[in-house]
Parts: structure tokens; sequence; C-alpha cells
């Protein structure tokens, strides 16, 4: 099978072009896994943080990708969930424990044995890839493969930090940073709190235009003074200044969530900006998120089909996914970028 691989730690300023297009045995699938021939892969910005190292895979060459859809091909002796021919997606999270103090409370996203797709296991920027069928999902039939592919990871994880941030209809919201996440966020928001106004922090004028586009009440830059104070702030930024403006616009008692696999360590002096006062007294609280779990994700493809939540997307061939991971590490960004797997 064509597939592209990462095979060591780039940095995008020595290398444009870190995957390499190379041709793989197809997998086959164990007792309880599926092979999915992949059809369409959305691209995200933790393929960068894969690349780059911040979040290192452990083994090379390994097989990038995370949201992933296609249909199976072959199922494992021991494997009846789904038929041959069926649409599943699978996403970020590809295995965890099961028997650990976190699986057992459903946080199977804080497993210590968590399994990460494309990172710790091959992925889907390839023609074919398996999994575990209790870690595949139905996908809604309104989806298109391509459509379904970023709600995989960007929708669940957005769905997941919106949750963590605790908030009910009519509280104001803030999203600092507007990709993938943040744009199906705002969307989720419009349905689930039809009173809560949204304020957008982006640096480019286009992700605002667009975030005012989607409904946002306000859109500005970065270090803005938000018009109100906000309940809730998610930040999906991988820099430090977003998080320390973000806090000056908490109201007393708010909540920061940052929604970012690891921070990029540009710009993090912008942390000594931080001043007890202004960003934290008053019971302000920052929470990370981590991972997803397989109920955000299920739960959020049936929310995302009930709304409907059609992501914004941009079509990549499989030998473009170069191009596409550097546009995103440039933040040229309309929407979500997927990769358009065929034969
Ligand atoms: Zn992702
Ligand atoms: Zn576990």
């Amino acid at each position: 099978m064509k597939a592209m691989v990462l095979k060591k730690i780039w940095s995008f300023k020595e290398n444009k072009n870190p995957l390499e297009l190379v041709n793989l045995p197809d997998p086959l699938p164990e007792e309880k896994e599926i092979l999915v021939k992949v059809s369409a892969c959305g691209v995200c910005h933790t393929e960068l943080d894969e690349i780059e190292g911040r979040t290192p895979p452990p083994r090379f060459p390994v097989v990038p990708g995370h949201e992933v859809v296609g249909r199976v091909e072959k199922t494992g002796s021991k494997a009846n969930k789904f038929k041959i021919g069926e649409r599943v997606g699978i996403a970020w999270i590809y295995s965890a424990c099961g028997r650990c103090e976190f699986c057992l409370k459903g946080n199977e996203n804080l497993c210590s044995n968590f399994r990460a797709t494309g990172r710790d296991a091959n992925g889907g920027y390839a023609q074919y890839t398996v999994v575990l069928e209790d870690f595949a999902y139905k996908i809604p039939d309104l989806f298109s493969d391509s459509q379904a592919a970023p709600l995989l990871c960007a929708g669940a994880i957005g769905y997941r930090s919106l949750r963590l941030t605790g908030i009910k209809d009519s509280k104001n919201l803030g999203l600092t940073g507007f990709g993938a996440s943040a744009h199906l966020v705002l969307k989720m928001v419009k349905h689930k709190y039809p009173n809560s106004k949204v304020f957008v922090f982006a640096r480019s004028e286009k992700e605002r235009d667009f975030a005012k586009e989607l409904g946002a009440v306000w859109a500005g830059e970065t270090e803005e003074e938000s018009p109100e104070k906000l309940d809730c702030v998610i930040d999906t930024t991988p820099a430090w200044k977003p998080i320390v403006e973000a806090l000056k616009n908490l109201k007393s008692g708010g909540r920061l969530v940052i929604n970012a696999i690891r921070k990029e360590e540009v710009s993090k002096e912008y942390l000594l900006k931080l001043d007890y006062s202004a960003h934290l007294w008053l019971e302000k609280e920052i929470k990370s998120v981590a991972n997803v779990t397989r109920r955000d994700v299920s739960e959020f493809l049936n929310l995302a089909a009930k709304i409907p939540i059609k992501p914004e997307i941009q079509e990549f061939t499989l030998e473009e996914a170069n191009k596409a991971l550097l546009e995103l590490k440039e933040r040229k960004i309309r929407g979500a970028k997927v990769l358009r797997i065929g034969d």
C-alpha cells in the first residue's frame, strides 16, 4: 500500500517535506481487529507536534493520521461488530488498558497505557490501516467521508473541551485561536447553548471574519479586551500569549481550558507578564484537556449529526500531505484540511 511515513523527527525549518511516500505491505488484522481501507484522513495540528518532536512517536517509521474514515475490508477471526464494506471512523484513541483506575471510571483518556493513532500505532496517512474493532466508530450517513474526518479529532476534542468548561446556556464563552476545533465548538455552542455569546480571539483577519460569519458576536486580536467578561475560555493555540491574555478577560471564578497536547517554546517569555491579581486572583481556574475517550467520540458524532455540524473542509491528495501540514504550520487555515485517499 501507499503511505506517507515519518522516519525521524524534523523541524519544518530544515525540511519542508518531513513525510516520505513509501510502499508498505498491507497490514493484517489480528483477532479483534478490523482492516480499514482508508478514504479520507484529517490533518491535525498534533501531527506537527509529532513531526517536530513535542510528542514524539516511540518508533519509526510511523504512519501519522488520527482522523481516519474508511470501509471495513477484512475482519479478524474474533471481530464481529462491523460488516465488510461498512463505513467506520478511527480517532486519536487507538487503545487503552481497560483495567486501570482511570479506564474503569471512564477516563481512559488518562490511562498510562493510552496509545494514540498515528503516533504509537500506524494511522491513516495510508491506503490501509488496522484497529481494534472496539476502537472504531460507525459514521452517521449524513456526512461525506471528508466531512466526517475532522469530526473525529477536532470535533471530539472540541466537545470534550466544551464539556470541561462547565458552560451553561447564556454564559459567555471565549475561543482563543480559531482553527478546526474552535470552529466546530462554535457550531456546537450555537445549538446546545443558544443564549450564550461567543467571543473569538484570532491573529488573522481571515479567521476573525470566518468566526463572525459562523455567529461569533465579536472577534478581535489575541491581546484585545473582550467587550464583556467571559465565564470560560477555550485556548486552542500552540502559544503562551493567548493564555495570559485570555485570563485577563475571564470573570471572577471563570475557567480557562487549554486544548493543546503540547505548547511550543516560542513566546514562552510572555508568561512573565502573568500578573497574579489581574490574571489569576478571584478564583480563576486553568484546566488542560488531554486526549479523548470513546464516549467523547461517539457522543460528538451523534450530536454532530443531530445539529447538524458539517465542517468546512479543504481537500488534498495523500501525496500532498506535506503541503497540507506546512499550510497548517503557517496557519493558512480556513476550515479543516483532509487528505483524500484513493486507489
Ligand atoms: Zn488531532
Ligand atoms: Zn487504563
